[in-house]
């Protein structure tokens, strides 16, 4: 797995250097609207901490920081006022998980119904 690269797009959010349409702060964590949103309600919940992925966030990170992220996510959820209705939460990992920002992040999608959950192969 890459090394973090501290001039991905969300560490520069992060750093405040470019900015974000924020939905949720707290210590640990920063979420904020997709630039591209895919869904009416699209998020992305992303911890403060330099995590390349979920995978080296859940075997690096702290109780306090795993613990926060999941409250984020559910915060998130809460206030975008999608936790009635239901939603879909997906992160991306490496080449194969297509994920093309290398910051660890949580998209939290919902707003109407998700469909299927991958596209058909070809
Ligand atoms: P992924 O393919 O899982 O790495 O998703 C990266 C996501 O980041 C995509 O949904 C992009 O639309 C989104 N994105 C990229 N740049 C920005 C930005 N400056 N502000 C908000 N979302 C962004």
């Amino acid at each position: 797995m890459a090394s973090y690269d501290d001039n991905n797009i969300f560490a520069k959010i992060l750093r405040g250097e470019i900015p974000c349409n924020k939905c949720d702060e707290d210590d640990l964590t920063l979420s904020f609207y997709d630039i591209a949103p895919q869904a009416p309600v699209h998020v992305l919940v992303i911890p403060k901490g330099r995590y390349v992925d979920y995978a080296n966030f859940v075997a690096h990170a702290s109780v306090e920081e795993i613990a926060g992220f999941s409250a984020a996510i559910h915060r998130v959820a809460e206030k975008t006022g999608i936790s009635e209705t239901g939603y879909r939460i997906i992160s991306n990992i490496g080449n194969d998980g297509h994920q093309d920002v290398p910051h660890l992040h949580m998209h939290v999608l919902g707003g109407g119904a998700m469909g299927p959950m991958l596209a058909k192969r070809p």
